[in-house]
């Protein structure tokens, strides 16, 4: 190490973490029109910010030079009589994100496991492996979380189950029915951390009742994020809801002003605009049809999926990084999904008509290529 520096062990094992790239960059590298380039590669909102939001913005902007409420008194306050919830049992978080790591930061140490899917969303073994905990990965059972296969995996050292509902980047989603038994049978020393950055792309019937099970699972804490339908990734915020009394220890090691001032404005003014998610919702069911029918009509196999995005299976790993690097070329980002043990899939977010129309050209033409 750099000058005989010691580094924990568990710091060298960390794979950083793998964003989409950005459009800039993409531009950049491959000498690429900046506005030709198509970001299908972050499951962000491609209608962009709510309107109601960005007047808010725009407004407090003034106040930028004021440090923000370190309490967040008025966005929990929304958020509580958005949900029916009390404010006690809400913590903001820079993204939900944040409220990952404070969870792993308030309940895990050195010696302690943590369980989570194969295949399920990067940061939690990122999270878990930076306080030098041990991540248990259950195997995926059709590309889906086995739950029987966690339960199993429970012992003295389990302290947190992480479960991202739907999964990110396979889409799977765990039925209410099923995951309220699994709740029921997980110890109630251990933490379940529900993860559902996606639940407002999710049918009436889909959606989640989460909320409503943390007064009887005090274990129980649920993540939401304002970067996926809200359209704030930008602006990083996100909440977390659970017992209050977990919520309280978790405020305790959360940084003092964790969510800037226009991030709460922004997502205090999205909550009502309700209108906003609807479309979002309708652009991204009309965005998925079209690229499974495009799929089909492609031939190409995918994963079902319940969020802004879907995985498809190309012939292997080679086949998938050389269909990544011809989309970019053409100006089309997605995402290689290798560092998920899915090296033969990727994975596109679900864009405009005309964004999903291009990408599947920019696939056809790929294919040509390949088959001769
Ligand atoms: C995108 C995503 C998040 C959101 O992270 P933020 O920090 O809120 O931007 C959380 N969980 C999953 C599974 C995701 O895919």
């Amino acid at each position: 190490m750099i000058n005989n520096i010691s580094v924990p062990k568990y710091i060298h094992e960390i794979e950083p973490y793998q964003g989409g790239r950005p459009i800039k960059e993409v531009a950049r590298e491959l000498n690429l029109d900046e506005s030709k380039i198509i970001k299908l590669a972050s499951n962000e909102n491609p209608i962009g910010i709510s309107p109601l939001a960005k007047e808010a913005v725009l407004n407090a902007m003034d106040d930028a030079e004021r440090y923000p409420d370190g309490n967040g008194f008025y966005l929990k306050q929304k958020i509580a009589s958005t949900f029916k919830l009390d404010e006690r049992q809400i913590i903001l978080g820079n993204g939900s994100n944040d409220i990952l790591e404070l969870v792993t930061r308030t309940f895990l140490t050195s010696g302690d496991e943590a369980i989570y899917s194969e295949h399920a969303f990067a940061v939690y073994p990122l999270v878990v492996k930076a306080v030098g905990a041990n991540g248990i990965e259950v195997q995926a059972k059709n590309y889906a979380h086995d739950l029987e296969g966690f339960l199993k995996n429970i012992n003295a050292k389990t302290k947190i189950i992480f479960i991202a509902n739907p999964n990110n980047p396979t889409g799977t989603l765990i039925k209410k029915s099923k995951l309220r038994e699994f709740l029921s049978l997980v110890p109630k020393n251990v933490i379940v951390i529900l993860d559902e950055a996606y639940d407002e792309y999710l049918s009436d019937n889909d959606k989640s009742e989460a909320f409503s099970w943390s007064k009887e699972f005090h274990n129980l804490i649920i993540s939401r994020s304002f970067s996926k339908a809200y359209g704030l990734a930008g602006l990083r915020v996100g909440y977390g809801v659970g017992h209050s009394s977990i919520i309280e220890l978790m405020n305790r090691i959360r940084q003092p002003f964790n969510v800037n001032h226009l991030a709460q404005i922004a997502a205090i003014a999205s909550l009502d605009d309700h209108e906003f998610i609807k479309l979002s919702q309708k652009i991204n069911n009309e965005g998925m049809t079209q690229i499974i029918n495009g799929f089909k009509e492609l031939g190409f196999n995918y994963i079902e999926s319940y969020g802004n995005f879907i995985s498809f299976k190309l012939k292997d790993e080679s086949v998938a990084m050389m269909y990544y690097h011809e989309l970019l070329k053409n100006g089309v980002i997605v995402r290689p999904i290798a560092n998920y043990k899915l090296p033969h899939f990727l994975r596109v977010s679900i864009g405009l008509e005309n964004e999903n129309k291009i990408f599947l050209e920019t696939l056809r033409k790929i294919s040509e290529i390949e088959t001769v």
